[in-house]
């Protein structure tokens, strides 16, 4: 590597989107650098190697599904798989694919700003380099950058303390010992209910319980494998249609043309369905009405007052919002957890933390001794990896212009950033991630292709673009019983200070997909190509001098 290094395009970002922009770029010719923080693969399945975590999306429709080569020489195990499998299936594309030699792994991107003159951007990494570009594409997660709640005291504490957004590579001994979980979203409860059969005392600390339902994973064995294998195309084509980008779809079925009894049976064989079956298979009304989703909720509350054998315990962890509000987790035995002797939930709205100490947690009316703290707290979602990455052009801070909450044409590029392009990033997205991120990086690839065979130097949007995508990103999600409610990481109330404004998107993929075809059917509709005359330009002065 010489001090300063140019390429067509720079991606930041070794992920499921950035793994996939990649080779998409080989594929086209161009000169690429992958920048990775980490010192591997992965993205999220890097990161997130805490006890636990696994998929709740169908393993099989998570992968690259571009390629039948990748997907017939992939083995998933479980319908869900864990996070060692995930990670282990990222290393086995990255390999596949030869990607690995295009990656500058172990470093970051600390600063980049866009030259006006020549219209490409240098990007500073923290080994002292500064990479020029023509295009950059960030891939840098949406739940990349955990979040350390600050507990007065906590500079006292003298266990160990993990977050489970950066779990070490090295075994955590927690057998046996005295561990606190804080938190209780996905992650919190994946953690909490593997860990549960080894440690020596469990304290979980929640602050809003959540509704979780049984993921009911179970292995896909050969019969079945052998069948999924002929159906790549298909299983694409179902999900693309669906607007999770999953293989579950609403019921046709209308909430209110059913009695409350066809109803519960209704809601009692969902419950026996995998995964997200429960969200995205349920009444569309679910996400929309109270009473059905109320209707809904009471099932769910009887069903964690029949698991947990302590009444107290059990009306501590019934949440107080709708279903699909927030995120719901999926559970592999969670409630069943606190029947366990060594577990004890502690519930922070009647039960605060006052203070940490050199021994534990200090709450309103107890101490807490423990071994080992594990953060399960979150993340500065959506914008704020991007934020961090210090991004400037023509005068403008990409984190200052998206103080009161970001604005972008398709969730893929933000007006006076040229040439500048998110993967998976704000108004963009939904359930299951690479479903959407596979068409984003297929559509960036050929507006790249389009921006260079039209001789032009640099792409835009519109500021008009931007705020018709804001207002369809709000439209979106209207009228939902989680728009009503503001409530989570995707508006960003679990973030102190950030400003409290909706950052996914709500359309579904199906939709999603369909506004990506009308802006490329309409001769890139929203973007704007300028810059063919630098070339011009630089000749002229070559002449003059
Ligand atoms: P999260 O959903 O944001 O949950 C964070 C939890 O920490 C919440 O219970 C929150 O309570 C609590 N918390 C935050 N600050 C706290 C404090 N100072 N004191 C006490 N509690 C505090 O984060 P996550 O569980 O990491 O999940 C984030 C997202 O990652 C999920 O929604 C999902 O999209 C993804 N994920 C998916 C899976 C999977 O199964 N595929 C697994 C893990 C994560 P409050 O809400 O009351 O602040």
């Amino acid at each position: 590597m010489t001090p300063t290094d140019e390429y067509d395009v720079i991606i930041i970002g070794a992920g499921v989107a950035g793994l996939h922009q990649l080779h998409s770029a080989l594929q086209d010719g161009l000169r690429v650098r992958v920048i990775e923080a980490a010192e591997g693969v992965g993205g999220t399945w890097w990161w997130n190697r805490y006890p636990g975590c696994r998929f709740d999306t169908e393993s099989y429709t998570y992968g690259y599904l571009f390629s039948e080569e990748l997907y017939r020489d992939w083995r998933w195990s479980e319908h869900f798989a864990g996070q060692p499998e995930t990670e282990a299936y990222l290393n086995f594309v990255a390999d596949r694919l030869d990607l690995r030699r295009h990656m500058d792994l172990g470093c970051r991107v600390v600063h980049m700003s866009f030259d006006e003159t020549s219209n490409t951007w240098s990007v500073r990494t923290d080994d002292g380099r500064t990479l020029v570009t023509q295009f950059v594409i960030t891939a840098v997660g949406r739940l990349s950058i955990p979040q350390y709640p600050s507990i007065p005291g906590s500079e006292d504490y003298r266990g160990e303390i993990y977050h489970t957004g950066e779990w070490p590579h090295d075994p955590v001994k927690l057998e046996g010992r005295k561990v606190a979980v804080i938190g209780v979203g996905s992650s919190g409860i994946q953690v909490a209910t593997a860990i549960a059969p080894e440690v020596g005392v469990l304290t979980v600390f929640q602050s809003t319980p959540n509704w979780c339902v049984p993921l009911h994973n179970t292995p896909i064995d050969d019969d079945e494998w052998n069948e999924l294998l002929g159906r790549r195309e298909e299983i694409l084509a179902i999900c693309n249609d669906s607007p999770s980008g999953t293989v579950h779809r609403a019921t046709s079925l209308a909430a209110h043309d059913l009695t409350p009894n066809q109803r519960l049976q209704f809601y009692e064989r969902l419950l026996e369905q995998p995964g997200f079956a429960k969200l995205f298979g349920n009444f569309t009304e679910l996400t929309r009405d109270e009473e059905i989703n109320a209707e809904f909720c009471s099932l769910l509350a009887a069903n964690i007052r029949s698991r947990v054998k302590d009444p107290e315990t059990a009306e501590k962890l019934i949440p107080t919002h709708g279903y699909g509000v927030r995120r719901p987790p999926h559970d592999d035995g969670y409630y069943e957890i606190f029947n366990q002797p060594n577990v004890r939930l502690v519930h922070l709205p009647t039960e605060p933390i006052m203070t940490m100490n050199s021994t534990g947690i200090v709450t309103e009316k107890d101490q807490y001794d423990v071994d080992v703290i594990i953060y399960a707290t979150g993340f500065d979602a959506i914008t704020g990896a991007l934020e961090r990455l210090d991004i400037t052009a023509g005068g403008l801070s990409l984190k200052d212009e998206w103080a009161d909450g970001p604005d972008t044409w398709l969730g893929l590029q933000s007006p006076g950033f040229p040439n500048l392009f998110f993967l998976n990033g704000p108004q963009s997205g939904g359930a299951n991630m690479p479903r959407s991120i596979g068409p984003q990086v297929e559509f960036l690839s050929r507006l790249i292709r389009h921006v260079r065979n039209i001789g032009q130097q640099r792409v835009d949007v519109t500021r008009e673009s931007a705020e018709a995508w804001t207002d369809h990103v709000l439209e979106s999600i209207s009228g939902t019983l989680a728009a009503k409610a503001m409530e989570g990481w995707a508006y960003g109330t679990n973030t102190p200070g950030k400003r409290v404004v909706f950052r996914s998107y709500g359309g579904g993929l199906a939709m999603y997909l369909k506004k990506l075809e009308a802006s490329e059917n309409g001769y890139w509709d929203g973007f704007v190509f300028s810059g063919s005359d630098i070339a011009d330009r630089a000749a002229k002065v070559e002449v003059g001098s």
